[in-house]
Formats: structure tokens, C-alpha cells, sequence
């Protein structure tokens, strides 16, 4: 039951993950603390349904925690003790009968009641100084927000399933749950946590549907059906909309989309400085049905095809051949333009569905992308396997995740021989004569590049790690958002340090991380000698735009004035004074 009062136009501002203006229904998923709860009151003659209504979310509160329990682990059993506490707490008199209580003598609803009692339990364990009862008390208010999650009905939607037009409202969307996005259906989505550089801002990107992420807490202040506009561009909500925004929003619709079909116009127009130098623009996909639109959008190639989606949401790892046919869907497409094939770099926050025996507490910098592939030899080989086969029809590329000194790559690249030899012996069709590169991502790799440098054919820098490890940024997590920068004088300098590397031992450098969709950044990429950005298909024309209007020797004059500022707003400035007016002035005429 919806408690009915006037609704008021509300603005709430987050991160601009994915540029875009919709109009919609919000449809709740899978939130994590329900914050906003309505009390409303029952008749005498409803209480017992009130009552049994409670029962049965506490039932099924305990019957989730039994399966986790039963699928945890072995290694897992401390945390399914706790789980096991949990259980038991659920008929706890303070909580159990003191909300049953509370529902019959103040008849009121099963939620409300739930929340008055917590916040009494939490008033009285909060003032305690026992750890053990503080401890206590952090349980309850656990267990009771399993029990308000069950109550209020929002459970794990399975979003493949979600059948009408809406706009997604989550606490978070794993980058799993988000390529299940149907494009029909889901308009746009919101999240209470995330930033930008993370996947599953990355993924809206590539389905090109506005999002904004780290909203943090305000965004319990959304219900199901409730009328939302998301502008992704400025990274704001607007909940319950009056008529003169949604007019004018209406309007901002109109003008962002005759400002892509301005783009997209000349998109096909070559990326070639006023100089007469060409830069290469690609396309980052995840997907291989997101090919199309690189070529759509004027992409001279694959830069970064991320192989790990059809790793996720399933129950078994794919065999050769699933792999092999899906990456000749892609070269199907691309012809003879190059297709740089990432080998498999899951764990981290692209976690894979099947157990896999351990929890690692910080996936991030765990057993994740060549790590994971080294350790699991015969995953690695059937993938190299199939992008061994599928060379012999297209100009693909290897690139190689995560490297963090000489010996892995030089294992990387033992097993790729491996994997030729044994097609070989196999008598199947293949291609081994073709790029391999590393991405450079970690730090180490950066201190370390003049050793890489010769064992492959290039560099391609993932600058959404990068700056992540570099800086200490968790690029998933909105409280620190505001300090993952790009233009850090620590990340440019790493940026000189590794093309200088590059063109010093005559192998290519490319650039397949986020920051090289931003237009404002090409001149000092370009400056620096990157012989390749790729990224996100949508920002494709925008990036060639600028590469278009701006020519090298002012870019190189402009990278020395940059590298000798050492606050990051000062170069943010800078940047922004010298080549945001030129994006303007194009972007309003264009
Ligand atoms: C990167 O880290 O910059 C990158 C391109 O890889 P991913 O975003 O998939 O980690
Ligand atoms: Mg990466």
C-alpha cells in the first residue's frame, strides 16, 4: 500500500555516468536497507492479516538465510555462523514480539511497527560499551532489514524478466545484472552506488542509456511508480516532475538528440589533425552485438573487446567453440579492421556466477585477469584457443589484462605457443602471426614498461585501473568519486612515462581506459604520442570532433605548460579555458 500525500517535485544529483535524458516509471530492484518506510494504520478487524503478514516475511527471511547458509563454502563457515546467529535472532522476543506487539496495540502497519522497534533496540545497544552487546545489537538491525526487505516486497528482481518500459532504481547493479538489460525495456537506470569509471557505468555507456550513479542515501526517497527524469548528461533526478519541468525536459530531449544526429553526421569524417596527422579511434565493446555500433559511430576498429560477459550469469565456463563463433560474429562485421581481443579478466568486480571455491575479501586486487588465467591453465588455453582460430578470418589483436611484471607475460605468451601447438596438432585452421600487447594498469607496470616493452608488439593503457590503484580510488565507490582524476600530475606523468617508453622501443601505445573519451584530454594524448584511443562507441565522434580541430604543435606547446602545473584544478582550468570553448562553440553550431 502506497501512503497517499501530495507529491513534490524533488532534485537529487549524483555522477553523470552515462550521458542522456529519460522520462519514466521507477521500478525498484533488489535495495539494500529500506530507508523510507509509511506508516499508515490498520482496522481492528486486519490485524491478524497484519500479523500473519509479518510472519511469513520473517519465514521467508529464514528460509534465504538457510540457503546461503547450506550453499556456502567450506572455507566461508565463519561468516555462515553469523548467518546461523542471524537465524536465530529472527524470533528474538525484542524483536519478534515486541514488532508483533506493536502492531496490535497501536494498529499500525507491519513495517512501521518493525522500524519503531529497531530504533528503540538500536537506541539501547548503541549507549552500551560491550563490544559483544554492540555486536548484538549490529545483528538485530541486520536481521531486521532482511525482514523489512521481505516485508516491503523488494526482492532480487532478475532484470532479464522485467516485461514493461521503466527506469531501474537499485542500490547497485552488478555488471552481471546490468548486461542482462534488455534495451526495449529498461529506458535508463539509477544506483545508489557506483562511479564513473565503473563497469556498470561503462556498460550504460555502450547500451547508450542515461545513468546516474552514486546517489547515495536520497534515493530512498524514490517508490516504485513513482514519475523520475534522468539526465545522465548533468547527473541528476528529478523525482515527481511538475508540468513546466517536464516540459522543458521534453524539450532538452529534443535538443540532445538533434546534437547526436549532428555528430553522428559526421562521424565517418577520418580522425586527422589540422597538420595532417591521423589518429585512430576505436571502439570499447563487451558485447558482440555492440558492434554495429562502432562501426555506426565511425570507429576505425575494435580497440578493447572485454571477453568476460560470456563468462557471467552462467553456469558453466563456455567451450572453444561458443567462444570461437562468437568472436567470428565480430570479425564477421569488422572485416579487415583491427579487433583487439582482451583475454579474460573476471573476479575483480566482474565477478563470475559459478562458485569458485573462495570468497576473496578484496576482489579487486585478488585473483583476478591473468592472475585468475595463469592459475587456471585450462580455461586460459581454451580461450587462447579461440582467438587463435578466429585470426585466421580477421585482423585480430591479443591484449593481454592486467600485467604487473616480465614474468607473466612471458607465461601468457608460452601458453599462447602452447595453444597454436596444440591446434596445430589438432589440424584445425589458425593464426599465430599476429599483435600481442599488454594493458598497463598496474602500477608496477608503469615503473616496469621499459622491460614489457620488449616482449610485445604495444601498450595499451587502462586508465579506469590505472587511476584506480595509482591514486587509491575505489572507482566503484561514490564517497571518493570526486577525487579519481584524471588529470592527477601523477597520472599524466605516468601517461609521458609509458609513451615515451613506448616510442623509445618502436611499439605502438594505445590508450583503451575511459579517460580517452573525453575530448577535452585528446590534445595532451595526442601531444604525448598515443597512436590509438578507443572507447565507449558514443564518444567516438565527439573525440574525432576534437582531434579535427586541433593540431599537434599547439598540443605539444600546451602538454609542457601542463606538466609544469602541480595542482590538479589548475590543470583542470587550464584544459577547460584552452580547448572547452572550442568544444562548445562546435558542439552549438554542429
Ligand atoms: C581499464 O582498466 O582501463 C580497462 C580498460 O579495463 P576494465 O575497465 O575492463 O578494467
Ligand atoms: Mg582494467
Amino acid at each position: 500500500m502506497r501512503y497517499m500525500e501530495e507529491s513534490k517535485e524533488i532534485k537529487l544529483s549524483g555522477i553523470s555516468a552515462s550521458p542522456g535524458i529519460c522520462i519514466g516509471k521507477a521500478y525498484l530492484v533488489g535495495r539494500e536497507g529500506v530507508e523510507v518506510i509509511k506508516k499508515y494504520s490498520i482496522d481492528g478487524k486486519d490485524l491478524d492479516k497484519e500479523i500473519k503478514r509479518f510472519k511469513s516475511a520473517v519465514k521467508k527471511t529464514k528460509n534465504e538465510l538457510q540457503g546461503i547458509i547450506e550453499n556456502s563454502p567450506e572455507d566461508f563457515r565463519q561468516n555462515a555462523n553469523i548467518l546461523e546467529t542471524h537465524a536465530l535472532l529472527l524470533k528474538d522476543k525484542m524483536l519478534y514480539g515486541s514488532t508483533i506487539e506493536t502492531i496490535e496495540n497501536e494498529r499500525v502497519n507491519a513495517e512501521w511497527a518493525l522500524k519503531m522497534v529497531v530504533s528503540k533496540i538500536r537506541m539501547m545497544f548503541e549507549g552500551m560499551s560491550d563490544d559483544y552487546f554492540r555486536e548484538r545489537g549490529s545483528d538485530i538491525v541486520h536481521v531486521s532489514d532482511r525482514i523489512m526487505r521481505n516485508l516491503v516486497g523488494q526482492e532480487q528482481v532478475n532484470i532479464g524478466e522485467i516485461n514493461k518500459r521503466v527506469i531501474l532504481v537499485a542500490h547497485d547493479l552488478s555488471p552481471a545484472q546490468t548486461s542482462q538489460i534488455q534495451l526495449e525495456r529498461i529506458m535508463g537506470f539509477i544506483t545508489e552506488r557506483g562511479g564513473k569509471a565503473s563497469h556498470t557505468g561503462i556498460i550504460a555507456q555502450t547500451l547508450e542509456i542515461p545513468a546516474v550513479l552514486g546517489l547515495g542515501k536520497q534515493i530512498g526517497i524514490i517508490q516504485h511508480d513513482d514519475i523520475i527524469i534522468v539526465d545522465g548528461s548533468e547527473g541528476a533526478v528529478i523525482v515527481n516532475p511538475s508540468d513546466e519541468t517536464l516540459i522543458r525536459y521534453e524539450e532538452k530531449i529534443e535538443q540532445y538528440e538533434t546534437h547526436k544526429a549532428n555528430l553522428t553526421r559526421e562521424a565517418h569524417l577520418p580522425a586527422i589533425t589540422l597538420d595532417n596527422l591521423t589518429l585512430n579511434i576505436m571502439g570499447n565493446i563487451e558485447l558482440p552485438e555492440e558492434v554495429v555500433s562502432v562501426l555506426d559511430y565511425g570507429g576505425d576498429g575494435i580497440g578493447l573487446y572485454r571477453t568476460e560477459f560470456q563468462y557471467l550469469s552462467k553456469p558453466e565456463f563456455p567451450t572453444e567453440m561458443e567462444l570461437f563463433e562468437k568472436y567470428k560474429d565480430v570479425v564477421d562485421v569488422m572485416g579487415n579492421k583491427p579487433i583487439t581481443i582482451r583475454t579474460l579478466d573476471i573476479n575483480g568486480d566482474k565477478a563470475i556466477s559459478p562458485p569458485n571455491g573462495t570468497v576473496e575479501i578484496n576482489p579487486a586486487l585478488g585473483l583476478r585477469a591473468i592472475r585468475y588465467c595463469l592459475k587456471k591453465p585450462d580455461i586460459f588455453i581454451t580461450q587462447l584457443r579461440a582467438i587463435l582460430r578466429v585470426a585466421a578470418y580477421g585482423n585480430v589483436r591479443v591484449l593481454f589484462p592486467f600485467i604487473s611484471g616480465v614474468e607473466e607475460i612471458r607465461e601468457a605468451k608460452r601458453l599462447l605457443c602452447e595453444a597454436a601447438e596444440s591446434l596445430h596438432r589438432d589440424g584445425v585452421v589458425f593464426n599465430k602471426d599476429f599483435e600481442v600487447g599488454v594493458m598497463i594498469e598496474v602500477p608496477s607496470a608503469v615503473i616496469v614498461a621499459d622491460i614489457l616493452a620488449k616482449e610485445v608488439d604495444y601498450f595499451s593503457i587502462g586508465t579506469n585501473d590505472l587511476i584506480q590503484y595509482s591514486l587509491a580510488i575505489d572507482r566503484g565507490n561514490f564517497e571518493v568519486a570526486h577525487m579519481y582524476q584524471p588529470l592527477h600530475p601523477a597520472i599524466l606523468r605516468m601517461l609521458k612515462h609509458v609513451s615515451d617508453i613506448a616510442q623509445k622501443n618502436n611499439i605502438k601505445i594505445h590508450m583503451c581506459g575511459e579517460m580517452a573519451s573525453e575530448p577535452l584530454y585528446v590534445p595532451l594524448l595526442l601531444a604525448m604520442g598515443f597512436d590509438e584511443l578507443s572507447m565507449n562507441p558514443q564518444s567516438i565522434p565527439t573525440v574525432k570532433r576534437m582531434v579535427r580541430s586541433i593540431n599537434l604543435k599547439d598540443c605539444k606547446k600546451f602538454l609542457k605548460q601542463v606538466l609544469k602545473l602541480s595542482e590538479i584544478s589548475k590543470i583542470n582550468d587550464l584544459v577547460h579555458e584552452k580547448y572547452g570553448k572550442l568544444l562548445l562553440q562546435k558542439n552549438n553550431s554542429g
